[in-house]
């Protein structure tokens, strides 16, 4: 009976869907008009009656009439990998969802919904949050001899993806060097030129966490499913999995079969492969199957290139010579130079200050010097607010404005987060507030974190920016 269900169900979705979601199914036992399958996971089960309970309907009331009905096992993993426990899951009210009456109801209907039973949505509207910035694209990654062969790498593997023999694609490089911007703008261009594809950007520090939280709370089936759905799949810093083995062993499995699957791969490291400490000989040796891209430091015309590109931009003028000061003197990281062309923006269109080249000087002295300085409240509150485009001051002063307290509360934040001062002497440093006012922000940037994305892109720059 299952044999049929499953040969009606393969002619109506695609091959892809058909593989992830019922290849894994067994059929257990048949009763009367009962049928039992058994799925891998709680989550597994969920995904099919949401996504496939119509088609399921379809195909079993062919093969076992009108009175057919659906009964789920749960295959439960043991954790000590002794023989697997079964747990039936038949909740009353999923049994009479599945039930005959219903599937009658699903193929007489008038409701438009349901009306087609057979068109079902497959995997391909799958809707994941690609987690991507569209101002990573190629447009705004400008080319020059440092950059040139991984930009049209990258460019080959987003006109192709899976499809060119750069997979998995490696793009390496130090800091600031635009790692994750060509990363992105992998993903942007895909979505953009492959629809259908599912693209999902992903750090190696947030798959560590995802990994290590699916295996808390038992879910890492569903983890791994989640990950072998997706087309291009792009992991940003993978040096970050250094040592730790279970995220390894579990990427291992996801890279290989999204790579059997002809899916395509893209990593970041600041480390070339020969360098990456701690990875496994295996993961690494996977590493070096496709395309590794070094990222250079900028040469003196590239970073010409990209300072009178920014400028223009923000429709920002600023003399010849200036351009080429800052463009001879910020040498080792794009990072900078563009923390370095803000400030020149700032000035010259926010402070109205004709920018000279003492002024010029001043810019870049301070973020050369920033960038060897250790972490403190002060150059927390100094990026912050610069970050902001506003003084210190006006960073601390009482006011209610609420973008004033937004920078605030950021800026007690990474106090928090990246020094050792108490929440009292955070308080104290930022304003003269107290413990709860610091504590009652740190909760506040994690609750806006994950609901609003512009804030989320704010924290998330000057994560990088206060490291520098
Ligand atoms: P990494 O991930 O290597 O540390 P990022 O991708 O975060 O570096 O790049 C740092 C900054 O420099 C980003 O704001 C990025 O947009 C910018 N950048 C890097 N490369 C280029 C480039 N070729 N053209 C324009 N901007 C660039
Ligand atoms: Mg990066």
């Amino acid at each position: 009976v299952w044999e049929n269900c499953l040969s009606f169900i393969e002619d109506n979705i695609t091959p892809q869907a058909y593989k992830t979601w019922f290849e894994p199914i067994k059929a257990v036992k048949l009763t009367d008009n009962a049928l039992s399958i058994q799925v891998p996971s709680k989550f597994f089960y969920e995904w099919l009656e949401e996504h496939y309970v119509k088609l399921l309907r379809v195909a079993l009331n062919k093969s076992l009439g009108n009175q057919a009905k659906l009964v789920y096992v749960i295959k439960m993993e043991n954790a000590r990998g002794k023989k697997p426990a079964f747990t039936e899951k038949i909740p009353s009210s999923q049994r009479s969802k599945v039930n005959s009456q219903d599937i009658s109801m699903a193929l007489n209907t008038k409701n438009p919904e349901l009306k087609n039973p057979f068109v079902i949505p497959g995997i391909r509207n799958l809707k994941i949050d690609s987690q991507l910035n569209s101002n990573y694209n190629f447009e705004n990654f400008l080319e020059g001899d440092s950059n040139r062969l991984a930009r049209s790498a990258a460019k080959a593997v987003s006109a192709k993806p899976g499809g060119t023999s750069f997979n998995p694609l490696l793009i390496f490089g130090g800091v600031g060097l635009g790692k994750t911007h060509l990363a992105h703008a992998i993903g942007v261009e895909v979505k953009d030129k492959h629809p259908n594809k599912t693209v999902l950007y992903i750090s190696a520090e947030k798959f560590t966490q995802q990994y290590i939280e699916s295996v808390r709370k038992n879910t890492r089936n569903d983890f791994i499913h989640f990950y072998q759905v997706i087309d291009v799949l792009i992991v940003d810093d993978i040096q970050l999995l250094s040592g730790k083995k279970g995220t390894q062993d579990v990427f291992f499995h996801i890279f290989n079969h999204l790579h059997q699957n002809g899916k395509q791969v893209i990593l970041t490291s600041d480390k070339a492969p020969v360098d990456m400490q701690e990875i496994e000989k295996r993961l690494l040796s996977r590493f070096k199957w496709g395309l590794s891209a070094e990222l250079l430091k900028p040469d003196y015309l590239t970073r010409k290139k990209i300072i009178t590109c920014k400028l223009y931009r923000d429709g920002v003028e600023i003399s010849d010579s200036i351009v080429d000061f800052v463009a001879k003197n910020i040498k080792s990281n794009i990072r900078e130079l563009e923390g370095a062309i803000i400030s020149l923006i700032a000035h010259s269109s926010f402070n109205k200050e004709e920018v000279d080249l003492a002024l010029a000087k001043k810019i870049v002295e301070n973020y050369v010097h920033n960038s060897k300085k250790e972490i403190s409240i002060d150059h927390i509150q100094k990026v912050v607010s610069s970050y902001f485009q506003m003084d210190i001051d006006t960073l601390q002063s009482k006011t209610r404005k609420r973008h004033i307290v937004q920078a605030r509360q950021i800026a007690m934040f990474f106090a928090k987060k990246m020094t050792k001062a108490s929440l009292a002497s955070i308080g104290k440093q930022i304003g003269d507030r107290d413990h709860a006012t610091v504590l009652h922000a740190c909760k506040t940037v994690n609750n806006l974190t994950s609901t609003d994305k512009q804030f989320k892109k704010f924290v998330e720059d000057l994560d990088k920016r206060l490291v520098e």
